[in-house]
């Protein structure tokens, strides 16, 4: 198991050092080299592959993995670091959409948040929006060393129309601003709001484009932004230099942001061979989130979820399951993100998770790992330093006691023998090599 000594580990290598002696899976879509390591030096990545060709510097502190697994640090591209599952001492019941907590202590608990996903193998996240300007203060305090945590791409609240998927206002609270959601209606509407995450200082947009399934007022299928309000967000963002991702379950809603040029569609769940087109066509990149459709029914009884809930669930699950094997047979654009949130469970191990219900709906656990490494970094347009161990990237990478690669069981939280960002141990499993 993973010991609970982090903070004698954070030390350890200091950003320069050789891991040799393992089965290198860079993340390009290459087939693994036995027998390999990486250089790092100054948190970067100065040589990898087979240990005989390398260029070592002298007296360099070497890392002897003894044959494991060596592969990325896991890029996963759709969490929300504020939003958390537990249970209310005082209340008695589950807090989670409901925010009857303080958004201070929602900024205590998205720090021990993001300390667990480090420790089980995220080097990087993008958080796909939380309370108020949070996320940003969260990628501030890893940047500085306030706190431990992975590389974070923050949003903040997600814009929503009134009515939309996150309008949480009447259903919850009074004060918008203290909810996961913004409300925006209209081409100037929404153009104001992506200036607001422009100035808070937001890597990307998150846009409400359809309804979802614990939404207060639409559902899944229905549609809350206009194709117009899109194109206004995504003409403002690009010329702010950063991505619009946004919320699109439906069909008719998934096609519109296609349309619009939207980076990311996330979820996706009822995209059929038009929606799968269009999004290739257009340059937009698909998350299908495949947890939270699994994870809705374990969890019935904390969801207040009744039989025909579960029936509903289960026929959209099916849905979704078979517009994912269309989009692995049309080699549509995806990348990986779990969408982990209460009351889903944990953050930690939600990316492991999530790659195993891709491998369970027929993707190849290798082509997996490149998802939700590779694939995720070109998501967040970071992929010339992050997502796969190649020269001049930073050294993020995985230490995995087992083949991932092969069975992605292997890439639970348990097997990780050794998490390093930027050429640090950030983590070492107590029974590692
Ligand atoms: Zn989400």
């Amino acid at each position: 198991m993973l010991g609970d000594n982090t903070s004698d580990q954070i030390a350890e290598s200091n950003g320069t050092v050789l891991v040799t002696n393992g089965v290198l899976v860079d993340g390009t879509a290459g087939d693994p080299v036995p027998n390999a390591g990486v250089v790092i030096e100054n948190e970067r990545i100065t040589d990898v592959g087979p240990v005989e060709g390398l260029d070592v510097p002298d007296d360099i502190e070497e890392i002897d993995v003894g044959g494991q697994t060596i592969m990325p640090g896991l890029v996963e591209a759709h969490t929300h670091m504020s939003q958390y599952k537990e249970l209310n001492p005082v209340k008695g019941k589950f807090r989670a959409f409901t925010f009857d907590n303080t958004i201070e202590y929602n900024a205590l608990k998205a720090a021990e948040n993001l300390e667990k996903m480090l420790a089980t193998g995220a080097t990087t996240i993008r958080d796909m929006a939380g309370r108020d300007l949070l996320p940003m203060s969260l990628r501030d305090a890893v940047e500085d060393g306030t706190i431990v945590g992975p590389r974070v791409n923050p949003t903040g609240p997600m814009i929503t129309s009134t009515g939309g998927s996150d309008d949480n206002r009447e259903a919850f609270r009074a004060d918008e601003n203290l909810s996961n959601g913004r409300e925006a209606n209209g081409k100037a509407g929404i153009v104001r709001e992506v200036r607001e995450m422009f100035k808070a200082g937001a890597t990307h947009v998150k846009l409400e484009g359809t309804g979802s399934w614990l939404s207060a007022f639409s559902g899944p299928h229905t549609q809350t932004l206009s194709q117009a309000e899109m194109e206004a967000a995504v003409e403002e963002a690009h010329r702010k230099d950063m991505t619009v991702a946004i919320h699109a379950q439906g069909n008719e809603a998934i096609k519109a942001a296609a349309r619009a040029g939207v980076d990311t569609i996330e979820h996706g769940n009822f995209a059929d061979e038009e929606a799968l087109r269009l999004i290739e066509e257009n340059g937009s990149k698909l998350n299908p989130t495949l947890t939270p459709f699994n994870e809705f029914a374990k969890n019935a009884e904390t969801c207040d979820l009744t039989e025909q809930h579960l029936a509903d669930l289960e026929a959209d699950r099916k849905a979704s399951e078979k517009s994912f094997q269309l989009a692995l047979e049309m080699d549509t654009p995806m990348f990986l993100g779990a969408d982990s949130y209460p009351p889903l469970g944990l953050h930690e191990g939600g990316t492991a998770r999530e790659a195993r219900y891709w491998v369970e709906y027929g993707a190849d656990p290798k082509f997996t790992i490149e998802h939700a490494t590779r694939e995720s970094a070109k998501a967040l347009e970071r992929d010339d330093e992050i997502g796969t161990l190649e020269t001049g990237k930073y050294g993020d990478l995985l230490v995995v006691d087992g083949r991932p690669h092969e069975d992605i069981d292997d890439l639970r939280p348990e097997q990780m023998s050794i998490v390093m960002k930027g050429g640090t141990v950030v983590k070492r499993r107590d029974t590692a090599a």
